[in-house]
């Protein structure tokens, strides 16, 4: 006898919806996510009283990040106790950090999958429609998220994974906990993903990982005991035909190596930008956070950097009220950003993190104090970002057009800096133009399009 349809669990179909927090690693991974659930027929939304599915891909890096998700769930009880078929996932850091804490304080959720599980998503879904709530927050990534069918948000510009997890232990830092130790693509698998990414018209991709410059340290080129360092992987993916920008991020400053400093400036498709995390510019706490460079030397790397790639934009992360951090330790960090000058900076205020080292140390700076200091930090950083701004004003730069708004459209620099110009009818985004930079605030440039009729490619 046959079984009814209606007696079946049904398998996930229909419509989705994603919310994404946290970094680029996180983007890329959610990109995954779409890609899993599209190819298994569903369809994005934006209201979850419209979906049969909502994932939420988690940050566990600032303590904000835990709070912002239980909220969220507790947002959605109600929808799930009027539709029992609503499916909620949680994804990525925080559920590789809380594990069966989630579904603890929020019965409600059916799928609890950490980063190295991803693979594994329609599958726990589909159990959960048969068996109710399903955990999978493995230890190892086996198989890359790269590796899976992808939707993504840009047509022109895409994330590479080359590397996941991080063997460092910088003391604040949760990531070596959430995603484990680095384990490096095969150079072979990176270059395949960009060849397929330009022949689908991407010109510009970002390889990504926690510590970009250390990728192959953890693998052997195939036949040799040689590793593949993160210059070949550069100097490789620089001869992939159509592919004109090359972006990674992040480097940590002390694997910047010359010969990584030589392919970047060998390399024509490599853009004239890197991320260069500071993190203190006291050597008291850059010790204390396990950092293996101090202030000195990451200058003298930074006038490095600079000498071989004069155009170079530099942009960095400074922690503010790291514990034990005084108002001399503070100083020294304001001194080090002067003179570090750099075009952006991603500031944060310390965030004790569970399991980490700093996370139980007794002299955490308070509150106010770590505010007042990170005030005047972003009062600093915000002039110097505007002089690097306005030092542009006059010059010629290549954008790539990225969004049109009303009455305009921005594009970004080889840089990474974004630009507003004038709309003209013709030009979409992905397109490359030429434009004379006009004017600078501390976060964007003003331009006019260079109307020649070899500047739209
Ligand atoms: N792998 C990158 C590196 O080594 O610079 C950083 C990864 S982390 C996602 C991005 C930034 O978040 C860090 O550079 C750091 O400035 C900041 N961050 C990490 N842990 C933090 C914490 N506990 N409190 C505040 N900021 C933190
Ligand atoms: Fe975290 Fe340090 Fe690894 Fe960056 S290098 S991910 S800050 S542990």
């Amino acid at each position: 006898m046959e079984s009814s349809p209606e007696a079946m669990p049904q398998p996930p179909s229909g419509r989705y919806l994603l919310r994404t927090f946290g970094c680029q690693m996180n983007e890329h991974d959610s990109e995954r996510i779409a890609g899993l659930l599209e190819a298994d027929g569903m369809t994005p939304v934006t209201d979850a009283a419209d979906a049969q599915i909502v994932v939420f891909n988690t940050c566990a890096i600032r303590e904000n990040a835990d709070n912002k998700l239980y909220g969220n769930l507790g947002h959605l009880r109600p929808l799930k106790m009027a539709n029992p078929d609503l499916r909620i996932v949680v994804a990525g850091c925080l559920a590789q950090k809380d594990q069966g804490k989630i579904q603890e304080r929020a019965p409600w959720v059916d799928v609890v999958i950490g980063t190295h599980a991803l693979p594994e998503l329609l599958d726990l879904i589909q159990r959960a429609a048969e068996d109710g709530p399903q955990m999978d927050v493995r230890e190892y990534t086996e198989i890359f998220p790269s590796a899976l069918p992808a939707a993504r948000e840009s047509a022109f510009k895409a994330w590479v994974s080359i590397a996941v997890g991080c063997d460092n232990s910088c003391s604040f830092c949760i990531v070596p906990l959430v995603r484990g130790p680095q384990k490096s693509r095969p150079i072979g698998d990176v270059l395949a993903e960009v060849q397929g990414l330009a022949r689908t018209g991407v010109t510009e991709v970002t390889l990504l990982g926690q510590n970009v410059n250390t990728y192959g340290r953890d693998m052997t080129v195939p036949g040799s005991a040689r590793r593949p360092l993160f210059a070949d992987l550069l100097r490789a993916v620089n001869e992939v035909e159509d592919i004109r920008r090359i972006r990674f991020t992040s480097p940590h400053p002390h694997d910047f190596t010359p010969d990584v400093i030589e392919a970047m400036a060998e390399s024509s498709r490599v853009c004239e930008h890197i991320h260069f995390p500071l993190q203190s510019g006291s050597d008291a706490v850059l010790k204390a956070m396990r950092r293996s460079y101090r202030s000195q030397r990451y200058l003298g790397w930074l006038e490095q950097i600079r000498a071989a790639i004069p155009e170079i934009a530099v942009s960095t992360d400074i922690i503010v009220g790291f514990p034990g951090e005084t108002d001399e330790d503070f100083e020294e960090t304001m001194r080090v950003v002067e003179q570090a000058r750099f075009d952006a900076a991603f500031m944060f205020q310390y965030s004790p993190r569970p399991g980490t080292t700093a996370g139980t140390m007794e002299d955490q700076v308070p509150k106010e104090q770590v505010q007042q200091r990170f005030d005047r930090l972003v009062a600093l950083q915000e002039q110097i970002s505007r002089a690097c701004n306005e030092a542009l004003i006059g010059a010629r730069q290549e954008l790539l057009i990225e969004a049109g708004g009303k009455g305009g459209l921005q594009g970004r620099t080889r840089g990474n800096k974004l630009v507003h110009f004038d709309h003209a009818g013709d030009l979409t985004p992905g397109m490359f133009v030429d434009a004379r930079i006009t004017g600078a605030e501390a976060h964007y440039l003003k331009g006019d399009l260079v109307r020649e009729a070899a500047s739209v490619r």
